[in-house]
């Protein structure tokens, strides 16, 4: 497949796609190939972050995953000295308005942040200005540690401007090794590098400690712009800490909820596990329930999802993904699926057709049902099988013809925005590891509890 990657041609193929599909915002557009691909950072727009809490961007806390596209010996500078969490883009020749777009690194990529002669940031395609380049500021609540010197980053990192404080509880996988890992994850290569860097990343998340951290977020985010909270981490076959999965992340939404009762959204990504295991999740105060489902085309899911076919099975998933609405309502269960692996050779779809027919089979599926799934943009990261094998990803028509799809299969079943998501709308959303909140209507949030 030809993915255009120099410039020009990158610059043709993003704007025949704005052409061709004019109701998908052109920031999407952006978004999706900056996700898909990376950015490359210049010196001149990386700030020292020796100490990470003195400095004045917000640094990316490598919240889950790695979502770069090299190893940390492989990024050179943007190793040494942080690059920001996100960046937002705005204005430029296209007049983008203001797009917030998850930082994954990539020093071989044609977009390029790098300050310009007036000293101002932008996103460059080749040598052309595209966007200007805002960075996150450094919030309050990262320049306070815990009493054991643990830094709030590293404890509760927030992402999406600040909206969710995304707490991986367990930075490691039960499912291990080549026949269980999912084939485009990192989590466990992850923990490994942080390790080997000497940097502090915390296997199992001492729930004191996040409680403690959450109690500076509290205190210093005096314009509660801290709105929800992931908890998640690898997946559980037998027990941590003497718990099985539900008793584990629940009992972190139980103690969160007991010392700040509904302050945030509570919302526990975990696998699709059996209804009395959801009622516990529902009964520690959880409030939206992501059992993802990765992948919908079976054969896909079975080569992927070693772990997940032998443990559980995909129709069982699936199943247990519909029962869990009666728990916690339709629209309260989003399970995710990862954009794009449905295009990975050596076993994926040739065509962009049919990996968006597949794609748009799984959506109608649980749409038809009241559940909204939603997505993240695949980084091939290049410790996983599938990014070895596929380092420029999936190409960038298969990810703006889902965001086309995504819209009009909700639209057919008459649903809006997830809950716990933030604003919908260009301009307006601020999550940042797809842009299909990008692309969708404008709208306010609302949960329903
Ligand atoms: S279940 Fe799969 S995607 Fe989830 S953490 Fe484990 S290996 Fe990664």
């Amino acid at each position: 497949m030809s993915t255009g990657d120099g410039a020009g041609s990158r610059t043709a193929l993003v704007e025949d796609l704005m052409e061709r599909f004019p109701h998908v915002p052109k920031e999407a557009v952006f978004k999706e190939d900056l996700l898909r691909g990376g950015i490359a950072f210049d010196e001149s727009a990386l700030t020292d972050t020796a100490n990470e809490a003195s400095g004045e961007v917000k640094p990316k806390s490598y919240f889950i995953f790695s979502f770069d596209h090299g190893t940390l010996p492989e990024l050179g500078e943007a190793a040494l000295r942080r690059p920001p969490e996100e960046i937002v883009l705005t204005g430029g020749p296209y007049g983008l308005r203001r797009t917030v777009v998850s930082v994954r690194v990539n020093p071989n990529s044609p977009y390029r942040v790098a300050a310009g002669d007036d000293g101002l940031l932008g996103l460059y395609l080749g040598g052309r200005r595209i966007a200007d380049v805002g960075l996150p500021p450094m919030p309050d609540y990262y320049r306070h540690k815990l009493a054991n010197g643990k830094s709030v980053m590293e404890v509760a990192p927030t992402i999406q401007w600040g909206y969710l404080i995304y707490l991986t509880v367990f930075r490691v996988c039960q499912y291990f090794g080549a026949k269980e890992e999912c084939q485009y994850c990192d989590i466990n290569h992850n923990w490994r590098q942080h390790k080997a860097a000497g940097r502090p990343y915390t296997g199992v998340k001492d729930v004191e400690e996040v409680l403690e951290a959450l109690d500076i977020i509290d205190r210093y985010d005096t314009a509660k712009a801290s709105t929800a909270y992931t908890l998640t981490g690898g997946s559980i076959t037998s027990q941590v800490q003497g718990r099985d999965e539900a008793d584990f992340y629940g009992h972190y939404a139980k103690a969160i909820e007991e010392r700040f009762p509904d302050r945030w959204i509570g919302k526990v990504v975990a696998q699709a596990l059996p209804l009395d295991d959801v009622k516990r999740f529902h009964d520690y105060g959880v409030k939206i329930y992501h059992p993802n489902y990765e992948v919908w085309d079976r054969r896909l899911f079975e080569l992927y999802c070693p772990g997940k076919e032998r443990y559980v099975g995909r129709d069982e998933w699936h199943k247990r993904i519909l029962d869990s609405a009666e728990v916690f309502g339709p629209r309260n269960v989003i399970p995710n699926f990862v954009a794009g692996v449905e295009m990975a050779e050596p076993f994926g779809f040739t065509s962009v057709d049919e990996a968006i027919a597949s794609t748009t089979e799984g959506l109608r599926f649980f749409m038809s049902q009241g559940i909204t799934p939603r997505f993240t943009t695949w980084c091939p990261e290049p410790t996983t099988p599938l990014g070895k094998a596929n380092p420029l990803g999936a190409p960038l028509e298969y990810h703006i013809r889902l965001l086309d799809a995504y819209r009009s299969t909700m639209d057919e079943f008459g649903l809006s925005s997830p809950p716990g998501y933030g604003p919908a709308g260009a301009g307006r959303a601020v999550f940042s590891v797809s842009s299909f909140m990008d692309s969708l209507a404008p709208d306010e949030e609302a949960v329903e509890a």
